[in-house]
């Protein structure tokens, strides 16, 4: 529709929101298939960094909010070598190979890239892993003053010289005249409803311990809303051209090979796999990525970025410094599972743009294993949120008919 067409910062825009929910409705059984093999599903976190803001206490103590770790002694890379030799759907096994690994340990090259980076990463000993399809985004009960504060913050790093960093008005805003301003507003607000949309979809029945789509908590957070619809769509529209772009910055036969660096040496050992392995890992790989998805959403130009940042250069300083500062914010989330998949997805975002934006590096460009698991599971939130708000829809248009 037109009005997708003045928000998507596209020039000849034939886009539409049912370009994107056909497009979604395609992909999707490959994006979901995608996030379940052993290299994205694993995020590395530190669950006990502090809020470097203010003095944030753990709020949330229910066990909604907690997450399911998985015990150091136990984290070797056979474990999951082993649990991933059950075929999955497609009959195909994905794990990295050796030279991946090699590659991947050269940390001089990864600082190198530091300046460009978007997000801050946790990187210490504290760390732990967690297996994201044990701990999934839904319903947790945070919320009250403590999310709100975080909210606020975090809105409030969008505020850019000449406006009033105190000010609510970020929230709910009117449009930023600046089109970067307003990108980096649209890219919050999206994160902020795609999330409302998982925790109505999953929402929590009290009495039956049951989780299930709740209509009324979506329609008054998000399905009344335009804009914040449309931020959601906005963001799978930037994502999937990170997405696409990604693939051409990095050889292919990279892609999925960049970054085991969070993988200690102990661990590695365990890695040591058959040729054998070795192929079935890149041709799910292909299956998924480069023959499924990539093409599909290389067909059209969802999001230009060509205009961006051209005429204020050190605007992109400012952007990129704000959006890490957002990062810092999220170790003051005080629910471990909102606070883990919050980080996730601003590392996905802050990936995304550091593919789209600092392409002129591209040379330059590396990237963390964690940067890809991030991107590729921030798309899945998306595309399970756009895959939801259409049975939402239509549960709503069920409403209507019963009354
Ligand atoms: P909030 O969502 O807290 O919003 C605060 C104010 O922001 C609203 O009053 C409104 O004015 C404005 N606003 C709301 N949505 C938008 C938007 N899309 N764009 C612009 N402005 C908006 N809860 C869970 O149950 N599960 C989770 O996984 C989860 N993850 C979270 C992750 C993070 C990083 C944070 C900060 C919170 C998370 N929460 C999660 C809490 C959740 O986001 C809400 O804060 C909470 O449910 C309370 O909601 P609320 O209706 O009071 O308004």
């Amino acid at each position: 529709s037109p009005e997708f067409c003045s928000q998507i910062i596209t020039p000849s825009c034939n886009t539409t929101f049912s370009y994107i929910d056909e497009l979604n409705k395609n992909l999707r059984p490959s994006i979901s298939e995608l996030v379940k093999t052993s290299y994205f599903k694993y995020f590395k976190i530190d669950l006990d960094k502090q809020c470097k803001f203010w003095n944030a206490q753990h709020f949330c103590a229910t066990e909604n909010c907690a997450v399911e770790i998985l015990p150091s002694n136990q984290f070797n890379w056979s474990v999951i070598h082993n649990e991933n030799l059950k075929p999955s759907k497609l009959g195909k096994i994905i794990l990295p190979d050796v030279t991946a690994i090699d590659n991947a340990i050269e940390t001089e090259s990864i600082d190198t890239c530091e300046d460009l980076d978007y997000s801050h990463f946790d990187e210490d000993h504290a760390c732990v892993y967690v297996n994201l399809l044990k701990s999934p985004e839904r319903f947790t009960g945070y919320g009250g003053a403590q999310s709100f504060d975080v909210w606020k913050a975090i809105y409030s790093e969008n505020c850019f010289p000449n406006t009033n960093p105190m000010s609510m008005s970020h929230i709910d805003s009117e449009p930023e005249q600046c089109i970067e301003k307003n990108l980096f507003y649209r890219i919050v607000s999206g994160m902020h409803a795609s999330i409302a949309v998982h925790l109505s979809n999953e929402y929590l029945d009290a009495e039956t311990g049951e989780f299930y789509p709740n209509l009324k908590v979506f329609m008054e957070r998000v399905g009344s809303f335009n804009e914040r619809l449309s931020n959601i769509y906005f963001n799978y529209a930037i994502i999937s051209q990170s997405i696409v772009k990604l693939a051409e910055i990095l050889p292919l036969n990279q892609f999925i090979q960049s970054g085991y660096d969070d993988i200690s040496p102990t661990q590695k050992e365990h890695f040591l796999h058959s040729k054998e392995t070795e192929s079935e890992n890149k041709d799910i790989y292909n299956d998924l990525l480069l023959e499924d998805i990539i093409p599909a959403l290389n067909q059209h130009q969802l999001f230009d970025t060509s205009t961006l940042f051209s005429e204020d250069p050190l605007l992109k300083d400012e952007f990129r410094a704000r959006f890490k500062n957002i990062s810092a914010i999220m170790d003051c989330v005080g629910c471990d599972r909102c606070r883990m998949w919050g980080k996730i997805q601003i590392i996905g975002y802050g990936t995304a743009m550091k593919i789209l934006f600092e392409d002129d590096q591209a040379l330059n460009l590396k990237f963390r294993r964690i940067e890809l698991v991030a991107l590729l599971n921030t798309f899945d939130r998306l595309s399970k949120s756009i895959e939801s708000i259409n049975k939402f829809k239509s549960m709503y248009l069920n409403h209507l008919n019963d009354v």
